[in-house]
């Protein structure tokens, strides 16, 4: 329905979307008599909620959901899908629930399909491949990967959905080495939004293999991923420092990188992590994310940002919650892969910027921070636009910020054919239009 549609675009403009009134218990009763045995049905009010159902890592923005249906099956999840498309029910798949862009606040009272069940990690030593399902975290993959002398380029933090991740892009510590975890997604099966079940592969539906390393959640559920697996280096061990330097050798590292920039080696990340820790943060609750590419290391230029960061943030007791990272991987990994050889945009990243800032109470200033601080370090990126990894938005940047301008017309066309009634629009997605 067109004005679903409508309502995402009015998200960022402080209205918030409620789907059709859902009447939780009356799903219970039609979508328990259709789905398998094994699947399970929950409401908000059932007392295991909270531990059977995925639960979201942040509360800024949070969707919302009147039933949770976690299926058994691939079949199951079709039905799903229909049921949902049928009755005009806003829906959105969840993994790994650590998915924290504002866009999925445009999610109220929806149905949240948990694909809980999806959990299964094989790995194909043989042949150099590991089949995971949809809600598999990163955690779950190192172990089996590791057990038979094969590595996995995970992300950073472990209870993060694979799936999720590499949907739209994922990087980490080995993307040095391997690229986006994208570019080892050798093929999927996903229930697109016709609610038909396709295999997404080289062979078949090239282009939408194409589509959903780097866009992929605006295409559908992918229910089984298969991935590239590598030997591993160095018997399986890597190696992590932790350095701490104070605030006045913030010149001296960014010199530092800037030599980096041409020769890092291949298995080297470096992250340097900004923290204020003033105060000490209890328990996180609403985190507001914000993120950018540079493309250049400007030393004094960024310099000075940070000692704006720094002296802006030591005397706002509001934005004490506050931590960012520069993140610089070796070019190598994303460059042997072309850059048509999918939707994961910006290969050519000298540091990827990402902060957050966790509060209960102080949200409004902490965004009016953290945003007017994004926009100064765009004017020193190195591009006249804002180029931004779509997994660590904000929300209200925009596709061709996610996916960069030249992909965009090839995503909606795709998206026309794969998600004609835009279901699958609540995260960072492409439009129909
Ligand atoms: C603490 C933290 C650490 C992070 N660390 C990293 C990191 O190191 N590297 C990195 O690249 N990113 C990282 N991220 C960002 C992460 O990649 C995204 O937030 C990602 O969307 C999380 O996926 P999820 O399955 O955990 O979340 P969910 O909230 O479950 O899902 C997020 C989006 O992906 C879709 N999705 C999930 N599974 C599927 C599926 N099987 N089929 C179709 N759609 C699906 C959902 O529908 C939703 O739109 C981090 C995020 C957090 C909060």
């Amino acid at each position: 329905m067109r004005w679903l549609g409508a309502v995402q675009s009015l998200f960022f403009a402080g209205q918030i979307a409620h789907c059709m009134v859902l009447n939780g218990t009356q799903i219970v009763h039609e979508l328990g008599s259709i789905l398998s045995n094994g699947s399970s049905i929950y409401l908000p009010a059932d007392a295991d909620w909270d531990t059977e159902t995925t639960q979201r890592f942040d509360t800024w923005h949070a969707p919302t959901y009147v039933v949770s249906v976690k299926p058994a099956l691939t079949t199951d999840v079709q039905k799903v899908v229909r049921y949902a498309t049928l009755h005009n029910i806003s829906f959105l798949a969840t993994g790994g629930g650590h998915g924290y862009s504002g866009s999925l606040g445009a999610l109220q009272n929806g149905l949240e399909l948990d694909l809980g069940y999806f959990n299964s990690v094989t790995v194909d030593a043989a042949n150099n491949l590991m089949t995971v399902g949809g809600a598999v975290r990163f955690s779950d993959v190192e172990e089996p990967c590791y057990a038979v002398g094969k590595a996995f380029p995970v992300g950073a933090c472990p209870c993060v959905g694979l799936a999720g991740a590499s949907l739209g892009g994922g990087i980490g510590f080995y993307s040095g080495l391997y690229g986006a975890i994208s570019d080892s997604l050798v093929s999927a099966e996903v229930i697109t939004g016709t609610g038909a079940l396709v295999t997404a592969s080289e062979s078949e539906n090239s282009d939408l293999l194409w589509a959903i390393k780097g866009a992929g959640s605006s295409y559908g559920v992918a229910t089984s991923l298969t991935y590239r697996v590598y030997d591993y280096l160095n018997d399986g061990y890597a190696m992590n420092a932790d350095m701490l330097f104070s605030a006045s050798q913030m010149s001296s590292l960014f010199t530092f990188a800037k030599s980096w920039l041409e020769k890092q080696r291949k298995e080297l990340s470096i992250t340097f992590s900004l923290i204020y820790v003033a105060t000490l943060q209890e328990v996180i609750h609403a985190s507001v994310p914000y993120a950018l590419n540079l493309y250049e290391i400007g030393v004094e230029d960024l310099t000075a940002a940070v000692q704006y960061f720094n002296d802006t943030v030591a005397s706002t007791a509001a934005l004490q919650g506050v931590f960012l990272a520069f993140t610089q991987y070796a070019q190598y990994g994303f460059q042997q892969h072309p850059q048509n050889s999918s939707s994961f945009p910006y290969r050519d990243v000298a540091i990827q910027i990402d902060g957050s800032a966790a509060s209960d109470d102080d949200v409004p200033i902490i965004d009016s921070f953290e945003r007017e601080f994004r926009d100064r370090l765009v004017n020193i990126s190195g591009k006249d636009e804002l180029e931004v990894y779509m997994q660590f938005s904000h929300g209200d940047e925009g596709a061709d910020a996610w996916f960069s301008a030249a992909n965009v017309p090839k995503l909606r066309e795709l998206k026309r054919r794969y998600d004609p009634l835009d279901l699958f629009r609540f995260y960072n997605s492409v439009d129909v239009d």
